[in-house]
């Protein structure tokens, strides 16, 4: 670690925590230890955890006091299965109750609020109390750990509209404590990209931080143009799902393992890869996680499941039993780092990337992307856009090695999992077109 990453960690980051009487870096080092407490004990106290927040809903929330009472359940005689059958909370519930589903102990000013953008189509203003956010913060850092990532660390960050700080307190922050080399995700290109290297050849930064695909686009930049010398000590891929040949390109560009993370603005880091790299740790310390089948009952271990999430938490707006819209693997299997956090086997896709055939049925858009980019040569980058049932729109960067038999194969892959009589058409770009916020999504189903 450099001396002024061990002056942010040691001096600035304590210092700012005292004068802010933030509990972050206290929660912390609770939460060091108690990763590796055995798996009974954390399932022990999120019990307790579960018990105290739908307690804390049935007297604070006049939502959920009036669903329990509707329910017919009872949080202070817990039981699972009864638990389990309470309906589940959808971003519609949630637009449409959120005055009734916010505590009365709070006042609305005094709760921190969260916008997120429509990338569905839909907007979402989710809230949550000082205390939660602060555990938050902490969850993120000890998940940075993973990846050999401490607090004060200078970070080189992928992301879209980057904070700019403009008060001075806000720019004593960005010096001394978040110390960040930005890349606006907004605006990739031949500049941008090459003004980024040269800041990183400069400041050397120890983290890689980013949207998968925004990581995977700086590693082909820089295995293209022949740089070797960008070397960080971690990588951390978030906010959208980490494809296998991105994984690839992107440790082969910069000499380091990637570290997967998922999680969302609403309930915060959900699960996380560690430095052995077998799937991803649950975050059940602060949250109470089910996989769901269509069916509402629970998934089994390696069977896709609805990924369903209890904050155990967020008083200012309790999220109970919140159906997040993505779809994940549980897993039986145990780490062998050691952690007591038991693994999910990986995301599988977004409710919302999912795409429809004629019969009704469903297919992982996400995981057929990943599938294709596998098996046929000569794809670069691929976005499977679905606007009609029989209509589907493949938007293709091609690789150097590309030729006709490359489009070949892939109408033939996509014929055979549409079915005929579908019409499919492959439209060549420089690259695929990213959200507003500057993520990308692989599928798109607008049926
Ligand atoms: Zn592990």
């Amino acid at each position: 670690m450099s001396l002024a990453s061990s002056l942010s960690r040691y001096v600035f980051h304590p210092l700012w925590d005292l004068k802010e009487g933030s509990r972050r870096l206290r929660i912390l080092r609770e939460l060091e230890r108690s990763q590796w407490l055995p798996l009974e004990v954390l399932r022990a106290r999120q019990r307790k955890r579960l018990e105290r927040i739908l307690a804390y809903a049935a007297t604070h929330s006049p939502y959920y006091r009036r669903l329990f009472q509707q329910q017919g359940f009872d949080p202070k005689n817990f039981q699972l299965h009864t638990f389990r059958a309470l309906p589940l909370l959808t971003k519609s519930v949630i637009r449409a109750s959120t005055d009734e589903i916010l505590s009365t102990e709070f006042k609305r000013d005094e709760l921190g609020m969260h916008k997120t953008g429509g990338s569905t189509g839909v907007a979402l203003t989710t809230y949550f109390d000082r205390d939660w956010i602060e555990t938050r913060t902490a969850d993120a850092m000890r998940s940075d750990q993973w990846a050999r990532c401490y607090h004060g660390m200078k970070v080189a960050s992928l992301w879209g509209n980057p904070p700019i700080p403009r008060s001075l307190k806000g720019r004593l922050r960005a010096l001394l404590r978040d110390r960040f080399v930005y890349l606006d995700t907004i605006d990739l290109n031949e500049h941008s990209l090459s003004a980024f290297i040269g800041r990183w050849q400069r400041e050397h930064p120890e983290i890689l931080f980013g949207h998968s695909h925004s990581l995977f686009m700086l590693a082909r930049y820089v295995l293209d143009r022949g740089i070797h010398n960008l070397r960080p000590r971690g990588i951390i891929s978030t906010s959208m799902m980490l494809l296998a040949n991105e994984r690839q390109v992107i440790e082969e560009a910069f000499g380091c393992k990637v570290n997967d993370r998922y999680g969302s603005e609403e309930v915060a880091l959900i699960a996380c890869e560690c430095e052995q790299h077998q799937g991803m740790h649950l975050n059940i310390e602060h949250l109470f996680i089910e996989f769901l089948r269509p069916d509402g009952t629970e998934a089994e271990a390696g069977e896709e499941g609805a990924i369903v999430i209890t904050d155990l938490l967020n008083r200012g707006m309790p999220f109970i039993r919140y159906r997040i819209e993505d779809v994940g693997v549980p897993s039986a299997r145990t780490c062998p780092c050691g952690r007591g956090l038991p693994l999910m086997e990986r995301v599988t896709g977004r409710v919302a990337d999912y795409l429809k055939r004629r019969d009704g049925s469903m297919v992982a858009g996400v995981s057929l992307v990943e599938r294709t980019l596998t098996a046929i040569p000569g794809i670069e980058q691929l976005q499977v856009v679905q606007p009609a049932v029989e209509e589907i729109v493949l938007n293709v960067v091609r690789a150097p090695d590309f030729s006709p038999a490359t489009e070949q194969a892939l109408l033939a892959e996509f014929r055979t999992v549409f079915g005929a009589g579908i019409d499919i058409r492959p439209q060549y770009m420089e690259r695929i077109p990213q959200e507003r916020s500057g993520k990308y999504r692989f599928a798109i189903c607008r049926v």
